[in-house]
């Protein structure tokens, strides 16, 4: 019997890979809900190659596209972010890949985690926004977390036989981004299409931005604290440009292990999708004598001042990491459109950081209350909307 999956995103980077993985492995999985945004053309082509039972799109708008093309086939048809929430508990899958990106992963996730639903986390800001109440859930319940994220999926396979009581740190590599070696007055004019070409990396634009940035590195940090219980003191994030070395664990007696590969993400959505076990891979392997050397410096929080958010929001905890993920996604697209300059996307972090009041013990009803806060004053302060916030 294959593995049922549900794929949230499945348009997206990591949900079309996700989907490439399954199409080679069709004896072992079968993608049997396929959820998407807004791109309800590509989402269609999905679903006649696939044959999802259930195909949904968030966009509701697109909906009688969609029912009208599935329809004929016999494939049931949704809309709506609630629609997307209430299919988690559905009884025809057994695993979820949560490649929705931003705040659109959360309120699935965590009812995804209520109905047993096994996680394989592509999108971290599930975490980012709600790290505490999420893992709080996962305490309570016997669903496994598998990390798709490349370095939190090193991570988790560097620690497979080891004893969590004998680690000593946690080390994220960065690829540093396309600005890694520019100066901070070069920063300061560079365009959307320089900060979209990122050099290892081929994802969606969001994360492109957030990696140009380098928010994408704090918001790993804040994501590998839940997701590993580690104390942020001892997760450091250190820059290797090559993407090779996709993270490492230092031990108590001072071993360190590294998961190294291709930058692909198909090695970690095959882990992730196999319940953490190896699968043939169907990528060039990686030969190490093609790299002349591999090379680690240290990130720089002053060129890079939104690697400066991940201990602040840790330390501060409660709904801090919420507001900052808000703000951040409309001030990409701000970005993105040319409304704000690249240092403006962390002055708008900091701006709604001031504004959005704080909450020290979120319930999941203040984070939905948080986020649309902080989304609302982002956008005045843009003058930029966000589409299906
Ligand atoms: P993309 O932008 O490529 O894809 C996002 C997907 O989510 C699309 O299918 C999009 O649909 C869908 N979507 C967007 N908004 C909503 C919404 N409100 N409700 C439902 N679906 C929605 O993103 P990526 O694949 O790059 O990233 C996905 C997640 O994975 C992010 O959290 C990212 O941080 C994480 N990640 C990505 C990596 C990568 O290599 N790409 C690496 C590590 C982590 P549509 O296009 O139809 O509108
Ligand atoms: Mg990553």
């Amino acid at each position: 019997m294959p593995h049922n999956i549900a794929i949230l995103g499945s348009t997206g980077s990591i949900g079309t890979q996700t989907l490439d993985v399954i199409s080679r492995f069709p004896e072992r999985f079968k993608a049997t809900v396929l959820a998407a945004g807004s791109n309800v053309e590509q989402l269609i082509e999905q679903a006649v190659k696939f044959r999802p039972s259930l195909a949904i799109i968030a966009d509701e708008s697109k909906y009688a596209r969609l029912r009208e093309a599935l329809s004929p086939l016999g494939i049931e048809t949704a809309a709506g972010s609630a629609a997307l929430a209430d299919a988690m508990e559905r009884p025809d899958f057994d695993t979820v890949v949560t490649a929705t990106v931003g705040y659109s992963g959360l309120l699935p996730t965590v009812r995804a985690i209520r109905a047993g639903k096994q996680i394989a986390l592509a999108n971290k800001e599930t975490l980012v926004v709600a790290g505490e109440l999420v893992t709080r859930l996962l305490r309570e319940s016997p669903v496994r977390v598998i990390p798709v994220d490349s370095e939190h999926s090193a991570i988790y396979q560097c620690l497979v036989g080891e004893d969590p009581a004998t680690v000593e740190k946690l080390i994220i590599t960065a690829s540093g981004g396309p600005f890694r070696s520019f100066s901070k007055e070069q920063i300061e004019s560079v365009t959307p299409s320089q900060a979209l070409r990122h050099p290892r990396w081929n994802m969606g634009a969001k994360i492109t931005i957030d990696s140009a940035t380098m928010l994408n590195k704090a918001f790993e940090i804040i994501e590998a604290r839940w997701l590993f219980d580690v104390t942020p003191d001892r997760i450091e994030a250190v820059v290797h440009p090559q993407s090779i070395v996709h993270s490492m664990v230092e031990f108590i007696d001072g071993a360190v292990k590294a998961q190294l590969g291709i930058p692909d993400m198909r090695l970690p959505i095959r882990y992730a999708l196999g319940d953490a076990s190896r699968l043939p891979s169907s990528e060039r392997p990686l030969s190490l004598t093609d790299y002349a050397q591999l090379t680690f410096e240290k990130p720089d929080p002053e060129k890079f001042p939104c690697l400066k958010l991940a201990p602040y929001a840790l330390n501060r905890g409660g709904n801090a990491a919420c507001i900052i993920n808000a703000a951040n996604e409309v001030a990409v697209r701000a970005f993105l459109d040319e409304k704000i300059s690249f240092p403006e996307i962390y002055g708008t972090i900091m701006r709604t950081l001031d504004a959005i009041p704080f909450i020290q013990s979120p319930t999941l009803d203040d984070y939905v209350e948080t986020h649309s806060a902080a989304i609302t004053f982002a956008e005045q302060l843009t003058g930029c909307k966000i589409p299906l916030r």
